[in-house]
């Protein structure tokens, strides 16, 4: 029998990129291949994303168009999951407007997969799943990760933060952490299959722990992990300034597998706006913050999310976004224009800013931004880094890209068996955003 074909189309962040890793492994168990080609798919799935605007709409064009392939092809299974579909007046427009959309589910019943689809052969009408009530931790779905050599491990899920733009704790629900044993026991069948480098994932992965019923941390959880044989980098991401506390940096700074690069967002530089956004420390908390991490970690790489124009940014509060970014150096940084996330407290802010004020804002942020990522580059110039070998090059075939254990990305001419191999590069020229070497 010909097997069945699926496409997985996924918008947003880390936690969604490896949410489709698991529904990938889960499709395969099922008898399902992988293909690139929509048109030659039994299965296709949109996980969705609720952080972005622009996400959002291209999810509904992209099912717009997909009404033609349906009704070619009746028997294509269509599916939609994710952030998105945690809310019901947009699974409603879905239902409303998007009727040849099969099967919705969300972001806490990925692992039904398989009795959805039964569901759907069954009665062959659209099937609606939805969790609103986020609090399960589904072990024992293992992921079909994208790398061989590198690999997203969740430690946690949900957020009780409810920063007032974000719509996370509402689609991803309450904060809980997966056992140790069981995150140690991934990390070790990862390192028997070879990965080198895992990221540790979670909204807010400082509280780590909390929800547990013992005393135990995010440092603990390193400490543990920096013992695996076979991981030789550890990373994780997000953490939150308020939860980031003295005992994680000691053990930032004395666990050998844990790169030397944090990931720290501030989102805006002016206190007034981050008791807004309700963020819970100051300007002052997070210099000296990053005094503290600098001071221990003296050649750290710092990384930041800044949202620019959240409702009510003066040009006061913008210049002092400004001054933190040139007081803090980053080494890189994701920047936002603020967008209205319907469902979110600041959604409903009445003083929004007006578009062309915002871009304008967000250009001089980026023109402070990049010769600060350029100098930061410097430092590295005619320096030899230790490089993870990724993938070829999108531009030119005789290049390999890799990473630093600072996050460093870096081009080299190399063979391409050398993808998933740790080697030393000499660095030969700086860019604002990549690093350019030689292999010794
Ligand atoms: S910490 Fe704030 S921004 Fe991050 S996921 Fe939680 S609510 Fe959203």
């Amino acid at each position: 029998m010909k097997s069945k074909k699926y496409t997985i189309v996924t918008y947003g962040c880390q936690m969604n990129e490896h949410d489709s890793e698991k529904i990938s492994w889960i499709l395969e168990n099922m008898g399902y291949i992988w293909t690139d080609d929509k048109e030659d798919s039994d299965f296709i799935i949109y996980n969705t994303c609720l952080v972005r605007e622009n996400a959002e709409l291209k999810v509904y064009g992209q099912l717009g168009a997909l009404k033609d392939l349906k009704r070619k092809n009746p028997d294509l299974i269509l599916a939609v999951c994710g952030c998105m579909m945690q809310r019901e007046e947009i699974r409603n427009i879905i239902l409303r407007k998007y009727r040849h959309v099969d099967i919705i589910f969300g972001t806490g019943n990925i692992h039904k997969l398989p009795q959805l689809i039964n569901r759907y052969h069954q009665s062959n009408e659209t099937v609606v799943d939805v969790v609103e009530d986020n609090r399960e931790i589904v072990e024992n779905i293992d992921a079909n990760r994208k790398y061989s050599f590198k690999a997203y491990v969740n430690v946690m899920y949900g957020c009780n933060n409810f920063c007032t733009y974000c719509i996370v704790p509402y689609t991803r629900g309450r904060e809980r952490s997966r056992e140790p044993e069981n995150i140690i026991e991934e990390v070790r069948s990862l390192a028997e299959r070879g990965y080198k480098e895992i990221t540790l994932l979670g909204q807010n992965v400082n509280s780590y722990g909390k929800t547990l019923s013992y005393d135990y941390t995010f440092a603990n959880l390193l400490e543990d992990i920096n013992k695996i044989d076979g991981i030789k980098r550890i990373r994780f991401m997000t953490s939150h300034p308020k939860d980031l506390s003295d005992e994680l940096i000691e053990a930032m700074a004395s666990l050998d597998k844990v790169c030397e690069h944090l990931h720290l967002p501030i989102q805006s530089g002016s206190s007034r706006i981050l008791k807004v956004m309700n963020r819970k420390y100051t300007k002052e908390d997070y210099l000296r913050l990053v005094e503290k991490i600098r001071n221990r970690i003296p050649d750290i790489a710092l990384t930041t999310d800044i949202i620019v124009g959240f409702p009510g940014e003066t040009e006061e509060d913008f210049n002092e976004t400004l001054e933190i970014v040139k007081k803090v150096e980053y080494d890189s940084a994701f920047t936002f224009l603020y967008s209205i996330r319907e469902g979110t407290i600041a959604a409903r802010m009445e003083n929004q800013i007006p578009d062309d004020i915002k871009q304008e804002r967000f250009q001089r942020l980026l023109d402070t931004l990049y010769p600060i990522f350029y100098k930061k580059n410097l430092k590295y110039q005619d320096k030899v880094v230790e490089v993870l070998v990724e993938e070829v090059s999108k531009n030119n075939e005789k290049v390999l890209t890799g990473r630093t254990r600072h996050g460093k990305l870096v081009h080299f001419e190399g063979d391409k068996k050398l993808i998933g191999q740790l080697v030393d590069v000499k660095i030969d020229n700086v860019k604002t955003f990549t690093l350019e070497g030689h292999i010794i």
